[in-house]
């Protein structure tokens, strides 16, 4: 019988181990298996507490190599009343052959990474290569690994960026500051001018209409997540060539629910991403086509990334090993 450790990675050595490129990697090569039939997620269970108005639940699946689940949820109280962030959750990774249990790894900084890195993946596989503006609909704490993620992905030449709440936007305008590129504060018909558009709100209302939207634009719709949120104008996504991580959440919780329901497109408008990875579709086919990512948020993108902090945290030695 082989020696077999359980590895711990834990939340605070996570942003030493784990670059934008290596979550990139993971993001992009598990979307392809899910296209391609070779990764499937399961079913999500989301279940309100007893205590705390916390919200806990389980995002699971399987890919080749990866077998696990990401638990953990929001705890609204957490910090006032601890100083603690409110969003916690931790990852667990077993042997897919054997099914005993392979890694723990701190789940909060993979989060922000993984989902910045789905964005990522629209942007480098649907937006034009000669994009230089970036618009950014939000200014919280996901919106600023989103654009750092983005920026790396086309040479843009300068950002703009709405939010709700005006006092915010130092977040963007600081992100700009350290990729050396402006930053104007717009109001929404000013992102016309933009030719990629990544939204990260928590918005339950349409912000962004379609006439904010020049033909040629990309967006990345990343902050509907759940049943009732919605970031920009149904009519939008009739205009834009649909992509998403997984087409049953993006009818469902994602941006293209509102869609659906209304009867704009159809389950069978929306492509998965990975489909344009693997090179079975064609992803955008003119210079004027609006091309849109519906990103929900998938287990097995923080399960790849965790895989991929494992091997790295074991290669490097800096990994708590603990015999089974
Ligand atoms: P945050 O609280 O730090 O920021 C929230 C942002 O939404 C701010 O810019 C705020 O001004 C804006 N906002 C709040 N209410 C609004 C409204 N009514 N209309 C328009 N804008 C409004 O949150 P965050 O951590 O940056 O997360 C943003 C969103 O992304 C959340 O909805 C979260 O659930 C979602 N999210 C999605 C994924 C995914 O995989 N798709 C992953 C993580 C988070």
């Amino acid at each position: 019988m082989t020696r077999h450790e359980l590895v711990i990675v834990p939340e605070g050595m996570i942003p030493g181990l784990l670059t934008r490129e290596a979550s990139f990697d993971a993001v992009e090569k598990v979307f392809a298996a899910m296209a391609s039939g070779e990764a499937a997620n399961f079913p999500v269970v989301r279940e309100a507490m007893p205590t705390e108005d916390a919200l806990y639940g389980f995002k699971g699946g399987v890919a080749p190599g990866i077998l696990g689940l990401k638990a953990g949820g929001y705890w609204p109280h957490n910090l006032e009343r601890r100083g603690l962030i409110n969003h916690q959750s931790t990852v667990f990774l077993f042997d897919p052959e054997t099914g005993r249990v392979k890694a723990l790894v701190g789940g909060n900084y993979l989060t922000a990474l993984r989902t910045a890195a789905a964005s990522s993946v629209s942007i480098r596989h649907l937006a034009r290569e000669d994009a230089k503006v970036l618009g950014m609909v939000g200014a919280g704490h996901q919106a600023t690994f989103q654009m750092r993620a983005a920026l790396e992905q086309r040479d843009f030449e300068k950002v703009i960026g709405w939010n709700l709440h005006p006092e915010m936007l130092p977040n963007l305008q600081k992100v700009a500051d350290e990729a050396g590129l402006p930053f104007e504060a717009v109001e929404l018909p000013g992102l016309r001018e933009a030719d990629v558009i990544i939204t990260i709100t928590s918005s339950f209302s349409p912000t962004l209409m379609a006439d904010h939207v020049s033909p040629g634009t990309h967006l990345a719709c990343m902050g509907t997540d759940t049943k009732g949120k919605q970031e920009v104008e149904a009519a939008l996504l009739a205009r834009a060539t649909v992509f998403t991580d997984e087409v049953a959440q993006s009818v469902t919780i994602g941006e293209a629910q509102h869609a659906v329901a209304a009867g704009l497109i159809a389950e069978g408008d929306v492509t998965p991403v990975g489909a344009v990875i693997n090179g079975t579709h064609p992803g955008r086919t003119s210079a004027e086509e609006i091309t849109l990512f519906d990103g929900t948020g998938v287990g097995l993108q923080d399960l790849a990334v965790a895989a991929s902090i494992v091997e790295t945290a074991v290669a490097d030695g800096t990994a708590t090993l603990v015999p089974l």
